[in-house]
């Protein structure tokens, strides 16, 4: 079943000068067909103006396709009577935790996203409580959001698209603001999500090592997918990522120099584990 599907989305913005003349046209996303199966964990890849935000705002009708068509769970994101199911089902956490968490006390920021949606009050206490233990901040209730480190803040905003229980979160960089410890916190959240939850997960990053545990993913270059594949047909490929600007992870890179050198080693080796193992040492 296909949670989310592009066929031939095309989305270009108009750039304009003070008095509102086109001064010309950026194709953000171009010519792109994706199809997002209910459960899996995605990945997306790419550098630094590649179209992965434009894209992902298309995946919950925040933008809508200059051309071409996106449907969330089968409904037509330009279907203007599904606004706000397909809001529901397919929730966006973005870079900045800061901008998304709005409550004065932890649970009761979580809580905003089911009240709005007329849950009653028992059934949001207690969807606020399995959001915040499912991201493992259950012990900072009673918090200000204010006294949290940028992993937790970010973990919070997850719970809160949780607690809507939407089908689908789609994550735009949600670690990049953070240190190696709050990447990690966020990267196991996610995880668990997708594993225990089952929540359909799309994770929009350009830290390599991120995509590890996905089930495919989807490497953007210009607003087209340049590439696709599992994590380790992906990593195989290291030449081609070095000409799409994407750092691919010292071990990988350490592993296929030591291939060229003639070593016996499988394609894609991933973990220091793996090249260890490999390596039989
Ligand atoms: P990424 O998230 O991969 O960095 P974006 O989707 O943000 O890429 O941007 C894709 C392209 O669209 C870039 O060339 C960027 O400059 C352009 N772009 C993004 N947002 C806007 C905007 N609001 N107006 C005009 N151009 C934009
Ligand atoms: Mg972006």
């Amino acid at each position: 079943m296909s949670i989310i599907k592009t066929k031939n989305l095309v989305f270009e913005y108009i750039r304009r000068d003070e008095e509102g003349n086109v001064e010309g046209i950026t194709r953000a996303v171009d010519e792109v067909n994706l199809d997002i199966r209910q459960g899996d964990f995605i990945a997306i890849l790419g550098h630094n103006g590649s179209g992965k935000s434009t894209l992902a705002k298309h995946m919950n009708a925040i933008l809508y396709p200059t051309d071409g068509t996106v449907w969330v769970d089968g409904k037509n994101t330009q279907d203007a009577d599904e606004l706000w199911n397909i809001r529901q089902e397919a929730g966006m956490v973005f870079q900045n935790p800061d901008n998304q968490i709005i409550g004065q006390v932890v649970e009761e920021d979580v809580g905003f996203g089911p009240e709005n949606m007329g849950v009653p009050t028992k059934e949001i206490w207690e969807r606020v409580e399995e959001s915040l233990r499912a991201v493992g901040m259950y012990k900072y209730r009673k918090y200000s959001p204010n006294k949290l480190s940028g992993g937790q803040k970010q973990r919070v905003s997850i719970a809160g698209v949780l607690a809507m229980h939407p089908k689908c979160i789609i994550l735009d960089e949600p670690t990049a603001m953070l240190d190696p410890n709050g990447r990690r916190e966020v990267i196991r959240a996610v995880r668990g999500l997708n594993q225990v939850e089952g929540v359909t997960v799309i994770l929009i990053t350009h830290y390599m090592e991120e995509i590890i545990h996905a089930d495919k993913v989807f490497v953007m270059d210009q607003g087209k997918i340049a590439m696709e594949g599992t994590p380790r047909e992906i990593f195989s490929k290291v030449e081609e990522l070095k000409e799409l600007r994407l750092d691919v992870p010292q071990v990988t890179l350490l592993a296929y120099e030591l291939k060229k050198k003639g070593i016996m080693l499988p394609d894609g080796i991933l973990t220091a584990e793996e090249l260890l193992q490999a390596l039989e040492l």
